[in-house]
């Protein structure tokens, strides 16, 4: 089921609207424009119209909410890899939830969940990737790290055909978590991670805590992100807390 609009505040959050009143796995909402695009924490995610991919996934997974994380891992896997099958476009993955291109943001990735201690509800994974932005169509707070598929490539590059790819690789990469083959997804996420074997800075979200800098080394399981400190000991980093950058 896809739903398609032209103008929406969040395609994430549209589609836990939809979620709450019984939508079926797989629904797909996806709009022209965002008028309140959010990033993680409630940062804004800027969303011109006609020109990007704003797109919003429904899952229902049978998974305790630690291994939700997994999914925000499937999905960058899914789309660096549909951006590469339809654009000239190098693209590799920084952890947690980013697809990069050049060192500059291409996509982001928001996963929602809703649960309570007995079973995750649903989760709704949201996928914003600048396909035909051109640079002056960012806001000037983000001419710098943000690009698109269209500025690296130097020509546009078709949504339709890339959504497809990406809801194709996100629907394989999910019917192998749940079948217990994670792993597989994990060994493409780590192929196509330009985090792992850098140098980082980790700085916290929330005030008082102490920045970390220490050596990317893997990512586990529940897609935390370990961290070689300069004293040798081996920290585990939950994305929810966290900011990166190269060191
Ligand atoms: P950080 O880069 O600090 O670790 P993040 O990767 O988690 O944050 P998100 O919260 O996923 O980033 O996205 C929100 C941030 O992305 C905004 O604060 C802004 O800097 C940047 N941003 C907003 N809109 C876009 C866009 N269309 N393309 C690229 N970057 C954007």
């Amino acid at each position: 089921q896809v739903e398609v609009r032209q103008s929406v505040s969040s395609t994430n959050d549209l589609a836990k609207e939809r979620a709450r009143r019984g939508a079926p796995e797989g629904l797909v909402v996806v709009a022209e424009e965002q008028t309140a695009g959010r990033g993680r924490l409630g940062r804004a995610w800027a969303s011109p119209p006609g020109v990007g991919l704003w797109m919003s996934v429904l899952l229902r997974p049978p998974l305790p909410a630690p291994e939700v994380a997994r999914l925000t891992l499937a999905a960058a896997v899914a789309v660096a890899e549909a951006v590469r099958a339809v654009s000239d476009v190098p693209c590799g993955i920084k952890w947690p939830n980013d697809v990069v291109a050049g060192g500059r943001k291409l996509c982001g990735i928001l996963t929602e969940i809703e649960a309570d201690w007995e079973r995750v509800h649903f989760v709704v994974v949201g996928i914003g990737v600048n396909v035909n932005t051109p640079a002056a169509a960012f806001p000037p707070e983000i001419r710098e790290s943000a690009t698109s598929i269209r500025i690296e490539q130097g020509r546009p590059a078709p949504r339709a055909a890339l959504a497809r790819a990406i809801l194709a690789g996100l629907e394989h990469a999910y019917r192998e978590t749940l079948a217990g083959r994670f792993d597989g997804v994990l060994a493409r996420w780590r192929a196509l991670s330009v985090t792992l074997g850098r140098p980082v800075r980790i700085l916290p979200v929330a005030e008082g805590q102490p920045a970390l800098a220490g050596v990317a080394e893997d990512v586990d399981g529940d897609g935390a992100l370990l961290l070689r400190l300069p004293d040798g000991r081996l920290h585990r980093v939950l994305a929810g807390e966290v900011s990166l950058r190269p060191a």
